[in-house]
């Protein structure tokens, strides 16, 4: 793997020469004074004085090429519907969205919250912010009123663009309520709401003054075009909010040069996808690979990019097949939780279409097991692609970067650092660099790389503190993953080293269920722990201490109860944080400080040995969990 060592060592040793060819990927209004600004660490500043648009990259760029190509394929099996829109098309909807969103007064500099389903709205409602040099912040439509309060309080956002509901295997899921009480609950509520009306909500009604239907205003500003803000590069393009040790989600901010260079480059060399070819990224725009790798990336790279809104196995699990061998897809991107659930269906489906065109099939968010990885790769016939990345990076760390050199993949691991992160694993006790197969923090020797988070939105200390402080004597990037490196340099991930646990791909801080889970008035106290699990990774299990146990005297009692816990849970933070049961004990382990023993408890329910007790404060508290999980995994 000669050629890519090489990429990689020149992208570490010549950093500023790297990314300034790298930047030549990218349109800029006003070319940048200077590619690195790193005086005030850990701070990074890209492309310093240079002035650009991520929407003007995305779209308007490529209209003289490419303006009759398509750029958005929406698919819902949901609806049945199924709409494209070339890029000259995309750019006339994406002006009528910015003059939409200006005419309520939120330009540049102003927040945008977007809490939407997978609708081509969404993506235009993304793209218009970037246009007007607003900072959008999408909220995952799965999230429920307290997780969009609380994001709403810390982003501000003059306006709110969303929707009356999502489907779900042809269920809706109504948003009205959950907008309502978020904006009930927020103290400081967007001024306006603009709600896409897809007929799923009979009692819809919009509020006078506040509420704006989506329809009626793109017709009144259906000619209209709205001139690109040239943004000087570091200035901010988004804010995703996502979870950590605290109840605080934290809001990951972007910035617009590096992250335009950033994207542009992954795609040539690490997705390998060309301008012209299309992309399917089977996630949600709620998440970071929705942002990237949905909206951005393809885009920007002149590719057609495909929006599905639907489940991978309805009408059945030859659907993703079916849209790769319709659109010619040559770049795909999944998760493994995807990954476990088409492996239990039946393997015929993989061969059904052809699938000549893909290239490679890369997956991400969570660990992919190696028996997974194998059955996959050896079923498609095709390259599968492990890789690992973060919504603080915003691209990917780990990868095989088939755009440099085709080198062989392990199955079972993400490969190689990625080209601009100086990756290292250091052992946790002293900083020392571990050596092959220990196990050790993974983390990257500042500055992060263009693309990857620049502050906590609003909070520059937190910043700092959360993911630099993990070392005492060395400022370096914590990514809070346990990592390996075996002898011929690929890497592991063994999971989280603090108390995030990933389901299905999206990542849940136990501290804040706990905190939906107390929001439950007879529950005195909760431990939250992630458990493993065969399709999913993990799953969220609550232990919880309740303040009057008389209602637990029968099981029809205990069950009520734990019902209406979860419907507690679904009510706060979104039924993507259900937990797997709620157990109900007298006592949880603490140490004698009173700090709750998560991993003791986690070990107990996923039937390990919990190791050390000495720390535990009443040992009579583990013999319950113990009984509660009846001594083996739920
Ligand atoms: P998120 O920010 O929600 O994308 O979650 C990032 C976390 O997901 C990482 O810190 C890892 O714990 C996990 N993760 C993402 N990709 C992988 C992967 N390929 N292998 C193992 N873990 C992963």
């Amino acid at each position: 793997m000669g050629a890519y060592r090489d990429f990689h060592a020149r992208s570490i040793e010549q950093r500023e020469a790297f990314w300034a060819e790298q930047a030549e990927l990218v349109d800029w209004h006003r070319p940048f004074d200077r590619v690195l600004d790193y005086s005030r660490p850990p701070f990074a500043k890209w492309f310093v004085g240079g002035r650009t648009n991520l929407c003007h990259n995305a779209v308007d760029r490529h209209l003289a090429a490419r303006g009759g190509q398509k750029a958005l394929v929406y698919i819902s099996t949901e609806t049945g519907a199924e709409r494209a829109w070339t890029f000259r098309e995309l750019h006339a909807e994406v002006n009528r969205c910015a003059a939409m969103i200006r005419s309520l007064g939120a330009g540049h500099g102003e927040r945008v919250l977007i809490y939407m389903p997978m609708i081509p709205e969404a993506v235009f409602a993304m793209l218009a912010c970037a246009r007007l040099g607003a900072i959008h912040s999408v909220v995952f439509g799965g999230f429920a009123a307290a997780s969009l309060a609380a994001r709403i309080d810390d982003a501000r956002p003059r306006v709110m663009i969303t929707a009356d509901g999502g489907l779900r295997g042809g269920r809706p899921i109504l948003y009205r309520p959950m907008y309502e009480e978020a904006i009930r609950l927020a103290k400081a509520p967007p001024q306006k709401v603009v709600v896409c009306n897809r007929g799923l909500d009979p009692e819809l009604s919009l509020v006078g003054g506040r509420d704006l239907d989506y329809e009626t205003l793109r017709a009144a500003h259906a000619s209209e075009a709205v001139p690109v803000e040239w943004l000087e590069s570091s200035e901010p393009s988004y804010i995703l909010y996502t979870s950590g040790t605290t109840g605080r989600p934290k809001g990951v901010q972007r910035d617009t040069g590096g992250h335009a260079v950033a994207l542009a480059a992954s795609m040539k060399y690490i997705y390998a996808g060309n301008p012209g070819e299309t992309m399917f990224t089977t996630s949600d725009i709620g998440w970071v690979v929705g942002h990237s790798y949905i909206v951005y990336g393809p885009l920007i790279r002149g590719m057609t990019t495909i929006l599905y809104e639907g489940l991978p196995i309805r009408p059945d699990a030859g659907i993703w097949w079916k849209i790769v061998a319709e659109n010619r897809v040559s770049v795909m991107f999944s998760s493994p939780t995807a990954a476990r659930v088409l492996k239990k269906q039946d393997p015929a489906f993989l061969r059904k279409y052809d699938i000549g065109s893909l290239r490679h099939l890369f997956l991400a968010g969570e660990p992919l097991d190696e028996p997974t990885h194998r059955w996959f790769a050896e079923q498609l016939g095709k390259p599968v692609i492990d890789h690992y990345w973060q919504t603080e990076t915003g691209w990917p760390i780990l990868s095989s970067v088939p755009g440099v050199e085709a080198t062989r993949v392990k199955f079972g691991s993400p490969s190689f650092p990625v080209y601009g992160y100086d990756l290292k694993l250091l052992r946790e006790a002293d900083a020392g660099e571990a050596g092959p197969d220990e196990k050790a923090v993974v983390a990257i020797v500042p500055p992060l790389p263009p693309g990857c988070m620049t502050t906590v939105w609003g909070d520059d200390e937190r910043f700092v503190k959360t993911y630099f402080g993990t070392f005492r004597d060395r400022q370096v990037y914590s990514t809070f993953d346990w990592g390996i490196r075996d002898r011929d340099g690929y890497h592991y991930i063994l999971g989280r080293t603090d108390d995030v646990i990933n389901v299905a791909g999206h990542r849940l801080g136990t501290r804040e269920i706990e905190e939906a889970v107390q929001a439950h008035a007879n529950i005195a106290e909760v431990a939250v722990v992630g458990v493993a699990d065969a399709v999913k990774g993990q799953l969220p299990l609550a232990f919880a201490v309740v303040k009057d146990p008389a209602r637990l005297a029968t099981e029809e009692g205990r069950l009520a109860e734990e019902k209406a816990v979860l419907d507690t849970v679904d009510r706060q933070l979104g039924a993507i944080a259900r937990p797997a049961r709620v157990h109900f004990v007298n006592v949880l382990p603490k140490t004698r400080s009173g700090k709750l023993l998560r991993r003791l408890i986690q070990a107990l329910a996923e039937g390990r040995d919990p190791g050390d007790l000495t720390t535990i404060e009443d040992p009579a508290a583990l013999e319950q969990i113990r009984g509660a999980v009846g001594g083996k995994p739920d």
